[in-house]
């Protein structure tokens, strides 16, 4: 927006942050207004780093007197660029990170600025864990409100499943708790429907115990991408709610013993995580581990923290980043045969393809519980195309499209919001389906009719022109 602020305006709000404010010319700048994926490259008028929540409704008040186009942001890992804009004011919680722990009770207070490193760090001190996402970079806020798929969710649900409440601060600028008692129906839209009702700036989660975990990757030759598809649609289907799995192809493996062999050269691999009884993980994870036979066998007993940053190495942040995702029903022969053509025709060393496995305790709430939906997917596949230069863009991208386009068929129809770029509003509607994204919509119409939020995957208000 083309608002232009008066120099006394901009230092009396400064001059009121417990936080900072940082704005075009000011050292850090430039570091502040990029996000994870390098494709993104917005310029906004303003930063402003929150210290508190007082600090959070004053930039609420501040972004809606001067009429800002208003982006939220805390981790920066969304794809699609939505937590930073041009011109407006960028309102960033990641400074925001006191946590609390109550071992007894199992319960977690994380201000919305944590990334899931550091909330993973604090809550296994106790030897706790919830669901949280598998790079230790990605923030806690955006994931948890679009739902939250990981390593413990085959056990203890999505994220969202374990949110107990989240203080939020809405676009009039009001602070409400939303929860099981409070606010019901807030708490329903929270839990998937994103950033579109408020700014969260705390959230309490529900903790569980979790050991040391047998985990990591099996890897395969690429070669054999279709058998070991077929191999791991049947072996998913009858192991239990403790094992979560991913199957991965790779351009290129990030693995140091691999990376002497197979230079530059593709992998397929399973990464895996058994939260449960080790000696019976040993057990299930034997056929897994004895197929093929793979190329290698990196499973082992690791703490849960180290396999929370296990795949960082392959998530970089300042690369192109352009996924397409969709939920798939299964894997028919048919489907299979279409990942793996695409698959061997990867455009990019750096970019993979993940299929993760969901089911178990994902699918045992009910789909009306909360606005997080397609409980009854089998798995989300994750086009995830990455390169360096940006002339070579069109080429990956037109991959990843043709690819998701081929993958149709055998989808759900939906796809899991928090993996969408910027593709559109019937694909924000494919995220939750007609029914649930009416009742998103008038939920969007009580807490912000003006579309405030709307930095986000837009749920429109009745009335902005989109019915
Ligand atoms: C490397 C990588 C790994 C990932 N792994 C997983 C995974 O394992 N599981 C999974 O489910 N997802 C995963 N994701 C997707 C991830 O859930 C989304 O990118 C999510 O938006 C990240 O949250 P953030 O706080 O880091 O992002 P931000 O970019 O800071 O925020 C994203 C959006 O969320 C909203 N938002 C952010 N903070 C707040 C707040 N405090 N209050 C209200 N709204 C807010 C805003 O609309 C904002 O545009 C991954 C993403 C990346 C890049």
């Amino acid at each position: 927006m083309g608002t232009v602020l008066a120099k006394k305006t901009i230092r009396n709000f400064r001059e009121s942050l417990h936080g900072e404010l940082i704005i075009p010319g000011d050292e850090g700048y430039d570091r502040g207004r990029r996000v994870w994926n390098g494709m993104i490259d917005r310029y906004p008028a303003m930063i402003a780093y929150c210290g508190d929540v007082d600090d959070v409704i004053k930039s609420v008040d501040f972004a809606h007197t001067h009429g800002l186009l208003t982006a939220v942001r805390s981790g920066g890992h969304n794809v699609a660029g939505n937590s930073v804009c041009d011109g407006g004011i960028v309102i960033d919680l990641s400074r925001m990170k006191r946590i609390e722990v109550n071992a007894a009770s199992r319960i977690a207070r994380a201000q919305a600025g944590l990334t899931w490193g550091e909330f993973d760090r604090a809550t296994q001190t106790f030897g706790l864990a919830t669901t949280g996402g598998i790079v230790s970079r990605t923030g806690i806020a955006g994931l948890t409100l679009g739902g939250g798929i990981g390593w413990l969710m085959r056990k203890f649900g999505v994220t969202c499943d374990n949110l107990l409440s989240a203080e939020i601060i809405t676009a009039g600028g009001q602070r409400m708790t939303a929860s099981a008692v409070e606010n019901q129906d807030l708490f329903w839209g929270v839990r998937g429907g994103g950033g579109n009702f408020g700014i969260v700036t705390e959230f309490q989660y529900r903790l569980h115990q979790v050991g040391p975990v047998l985990a990591g990757t099996v890897y395969y030759p690429a070669a054999k991408t279709r058998e070991i598809l077929r191999f791991y649609r049947d072996y998913i289907s009858a192991v239990p709610d403790e094992l979560t799995t991913m199957f991965v192809y790779m351009a290129t493996s990030h693995a140091p013993s691999l990376y002497r062999l197979l230079r530059d050269r593709p992998v397929a691999a399973i990464h895996v995580c058994y939260a449960g009884p080790l000696e019976a993980g040993e057990k299930i994870l034997k056929p897994l581990r004895d197929f093929g036979p793979p190329l290698e066998d990196a499973v082992r007993i690791m703490p849960y923290v180290e396999l929370q940053s296990m795949l960082d190495s392959g998530a970089p942040p300042g690369l192109q980043n352009y996924w397409k995702s969709s939920y798939l029903k299964g894997l028919s022969d048919e489907a299979i045969e279409v990942l793996a053509g695409y698959s061997e025709a990867i455009t990019s060393p750096l970019s993979q393809v993940h299929l993760q496995h969901l089911e178990g305790a994902v699918r045992r709430v009910s789909e009306d519980d909360m606005a997080f939906s397609y409980r009854d997917a089998s798995c989300v596949l994750n086009i995830v195309t990455k390169w360096e230069d940006p002339r070579e863009s069109e080429k990956h991208i037109q991959w990843t499209r043709d690819f998701e386009a081929a993958m149709r068929p055998f989808s759900t129809g939906g796809v899991y919001v928090n993996f969408l770029g910027e593709e559109g509003e019937d694909r924000v509607k494919a995220a939750y389906g007609p029914a649930k994204y009416g009742r998103l919509v008038t939920l969007k119409n009580r807490y912000d009719p003006t579309n405030f939020f709307q930095l986000n995957q837009n749920i429109k208000p009745a009335g902005t022109g989109a019915f």
